[in-house]
This record gives structure tokens, C-alpha cells and sequence, in this order.
């Protein structure tokens, strides 16, 4: 499961900056003003109560949403969030973000995000899947195969998806798996998507080494999180020479200058809990990791770490954001000041939802594909929507961030510009 603080920015925050983000972006790309206008406010925002008893006959009523931002380029798009300070601003912020993600990977999806506000970790099983078929059932009028596919998200995981499709097929009254992905492989899910989303994150890390000359084999790298993205990041980028000189947890940080055996280390992690104690590391503080005298510096745990203070004493050369949105507005503007190379979130965490699109087509098909066409597939993807986004960069002198939002923005509103209003 994905554990994210995601209360940490407050929905309100987090939509105004992912506003501001697109307005920016609309701006630097000559989009008229009432394209941004149409794009601010979401095509759909569902509202469910999710009545659940207990074991003592006590009735909790939870709140849940789906919002789906844009459908102009495919189906909408986006994970499930359990969690407990879920609002609709936090969602439909999300919801955005997806749409421009999946957009920047060329994916023919739209965007779109759910949620239910609860607190997982003090809910039985049971009570999880009850809360899981009611939400189903609740938002199975809006969601399916070729009109809203959700997936897991921070608190959800393959167990959960099982659910949504089971209560979704038996609603159709035959199995459905393409309505939902992030299944459990042996019903329906995709080889290698546990592990894509960090090997999307190595893809492109490995690109922007290539950008700035930066040979990968012997580059020191610092990790925050060491969760499936980190874990995933860490394990494909050590494959390639790289050294994993420094990871951490919500226990602390570990650094160690000649790199950890990641294999090694994955284990402590699942014996102990903890990166914490691993043989030959020591200590380090949990921001003294972000500033780090490393090449590359990938936050893969929770939003707003790199903040403006942060920023100003990162030293690695290249950032690649793991986690959606780790940096704040003011930290991005310091990084881009200090000459740094950023891979944006949209575009260093997308590997997850392109192995998504992979899972949809192989259900609709009722094919099964091998791990390593998946991966080639994917690095495919990535590679090309990295190319892209260097080239906008680059033709419009703007950072990488401008460049990945002005490429994703573009796309949606040429979409929406052709589609036209109707009725
Ligand atoms: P996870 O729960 O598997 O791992 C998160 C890790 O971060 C854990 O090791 C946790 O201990 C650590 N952590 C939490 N707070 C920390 C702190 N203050 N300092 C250092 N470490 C801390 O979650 P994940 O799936 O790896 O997701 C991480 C980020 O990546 C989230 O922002 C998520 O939204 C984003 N993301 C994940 C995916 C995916 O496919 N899993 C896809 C796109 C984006």
C-alpha cells in the first residue's frame, strides 16, 4: 500500500497550486483564457455516504467521492485513496494531476481520482471491504471499462481492486476485470506493475544523467522513502552501476558513501521494519539526506518536503520526483534557480499508470503479457515522453516542470478545442 501524509498540504493548497500550475502553463503555450477556464472546474464530481455497521451494530457513516476531471483524450483515469483527511479539494487536485499525467506519457486516458475518508489502519478487514463494495456500488452507475477505470492509491492496494471488480462484475452480472486495475496478477493483473512505477523513475533518471553527462554507472544516489517507489527506484538503478549512497524512512536515514547492497538492504527492511540498523550505515539526519552532496536525489515518500529553506541546500544535480508533488511552489522556483535538473512528478511517477494502461489492454483482450515486454514497453514510453519533454524544454527555454505542464496542458486543450462544446 501506498502511505502518503497526504493531510500534510491541505486539499485547499494543494488544488490552488495545481491551478496556478495550469494557468502558468496555459499562459507560457498561448492557450486561450476560456480553455483554462473549462479545465478548472471538473466534468463530473460524485458524492457518496458509505453506511457501514460494525461488529456491535454501531452505523459509521463514511464519505466518499469520485471527481473525473477530463475524458477529452480517453476514459477517465485514477487511483483510489482511503484515507483520513480526503476532501473533494484534495481529490479533485488529484484528479487534475492525473489528467495532465497521463496526457504527458501520451496515454489515451482522461483524469480522474476517488477517495473515501477513513482511517484504514483502524479498520478490521471487514470493515474495509464493506466500505469498498458500498463505494463500488455507489459510483458503479459512473465508472467502467471504456468510461471511468480506477486503481489503487495511497491505503488501497490488489486486494481492494479485487473487490471493486467483483462487486462491479456482479452488478453486470459477468466478470468485468478491465473496469479496474492494480488487480492481483492471477486475477486479471498486470506482470511487472508492482515494480513500475520505480522503473519508470530509474528510466528517466538514467535519462537526465544522460542529458547532463553524468555517467549512471558509479552515480551517487540519495533516496527518501524506501516504500514500493523507492525500494523499485533503488533496486533497478543499482542494476544499472548506480550508488545507493543514502535512504530513508518515517524512522530516520541511513548513508553509507560507497552504497548499500539493495538487495541486502530490502531484506533488513522487511525483517526489522525499518532501513534503521542496516550493517555498515550510518545515521544521518532525515533532511541532512536531501542535502546530500550526490548526483541525483529522488524524494519517493510524501508532498511539500523540498520547500523553499530545503531547497536552497540541495546539492545533487539531478532531482527526480518519485512522490507527487515534493516540492513546493517556492522550492521549485529555488531549484530551478540553482541550475538544477528536475524530472517532474507527472513525468517520474508515470511508469505506474502507463503499466495501468498496459493492464486495461491486456483485459479487454483477455491477454496476459510477460514481465519483460512490459518493461520494454514501458521504458518505450517513458523514454519518449522524457525526449519530449527535454525538447520543450529546450525550444522554450523553461524548466522541466514548465515544459512536462506546457506539453500535458497543450494536448488537453487541442483535444478540447476540437471537440468543441456540445450540446
Ligand atoms: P509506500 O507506502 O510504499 O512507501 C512510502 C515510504 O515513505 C515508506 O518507506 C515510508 O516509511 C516512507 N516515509 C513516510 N514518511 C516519510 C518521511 N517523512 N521521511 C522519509 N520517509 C518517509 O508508498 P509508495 O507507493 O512508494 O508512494 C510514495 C510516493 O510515490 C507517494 O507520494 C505516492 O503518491 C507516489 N506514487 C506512487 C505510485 C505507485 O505506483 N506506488 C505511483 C505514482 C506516485
Amino acid at each position: 500500500m501506498n502511505a502518503s501524509t497526504s493531510g500534510v498540504t491541505s486539499g485547499k493548497l494543494f488544488l490552488e497550486t495545481v491551478l496556478q500550475n495550469v494557468k502558468r502553463a496555459t499562459e507560457l503555450a498561448n492557450i486561450p483564457s476560456d480553455i483554462y477556464e473549462f479545465l478548472k472546474i471538473p466534468k463530473r464530481v460524485v458524492i457518496v455516504s458509505i453506511p457501514i455497521r460494525d461488529q456491535n451494530g454501531k452505523v459509521t457513516n463514511y464519505i466518499g467521492y469520485r471527481v473525473q476531471h477530463n475524458n477529452a483524450l480517453g476514459p477517465y483515469k485514477g487511483g483510489i485513496r482511503y484515507y483520513p483527511t480526503v476532501d473533494l479539494d484534495e481529490v479533485t487536485a488529484l484528479a487534475m494531476l492525473m489528467t495532465y499525467k497521463c496526457a504527458a506519457v501520451s496515454l489515451p486516458f482522461g483524469g480522474a481520482k476517488g477517495g473515501v475518508a477513513c482511517d484504514p489502519k483502524k479498520l478490521s478487514l471487514e470493515e474495509i471491504e464493506k466500505i469498498t463494495r458500498r463505494y463500488t456500488y455507489m459510483i458503479s452507475e459512473v465508472i467502467g471499462p471504456y468510461v471511468d477505470i480506477p486503481a489503487p492509491d495511497v491505503y488501497t492496494d490488489a486486494r481492494v481492486m479485487a473487490w471493486i471488480m467483483d462487486t462491479y462484475s456482479q452488478l453486470k452480472g459477468r466478470q468485468v476485470p478491465e473496469v479496474v486495475t492494480g488487480k492481483p496478477v492471477y486475477l486479471g493483473g498486470c506482470e511487472g506493475r508492482e515494480e513500475a512505477t520505480g522503473f519508470g523513475v530509474c528510466v528517466t533518471t538514467r535519462e537526465a544523467c544522460r542529458v547532463l553527462g553524468i555517467p549512471v554507472k558509479g552515480a551517487r544516489i540519495a533516496i527518501q522513502g524506501f516504500g514500493n517507489v523507492g525500494t523499485y527506484a533503488a533496486l533497478h538503478l543499482a542494476n544499472l552501476g548506480a550508488k545507493i549512497v543514502a535512504v530513508s524512512d518515517s524512522k530516520g536515514a541511513i548513508y553509507n558513501k560507497d552504497g548499500f547492497n539493495v538487495e541486502k538492504l530490502i531484506a533488513h527492511k522487511k525483517n526489522t521494519g525499518t532501513v534503521l540498523g542496516f550493517p555498515s550505515a550510518t545515521q544521518i539526519g532525515e533532511k541532512e539526506l536531501l542535502q546530500l552532496d550526490v548526483d541525483v536525489l529522488i524524494p519517493a515518500a510524501i508532498e511539500g518536503v523540498l520547500t523553499k529553506e530545503v531547497a536552497e541546500k540541495v546539492q545533487a544535480r539531478i532531482v527526480a520526483e518519485g512522490a507527487n508533488g515534493p516540492t513546493t511552489t517556492e522550492g521549485s522556483q529555488v531549484l530551478q534557480e540553482k541550475g538544477i535538473f528536475v524530472v517532474p512528478d507527472i513525468l517520474a511517477n508515470a511508469g505506474g499508470v502507463t503499466a495501468s494502461y498496459f493492464e486495461w489492454i491486456q483485459n479487454l483482450q483477455r491477454e496476459h503479457w510477460p514481465r519483460e515486454k512490459v518493461l520494454n514497453m514501458l521504458e518505450e514510453k517513458m523514454v519518449k515522453a522524457f525526449n519530449d519533454v527535454v525538447e520543450t524544454a529546450n525550444k522554450m527555454e523553461i524548466g522541466m516542470r514548465d515544459a512536462v505542464m506546457v506539453l500535458s496542458v497543450s494536448r488537453v486543450a487541442l483535444a478540447v478545442q476540437t471537440l468543441g462544446i456540445w450540446p
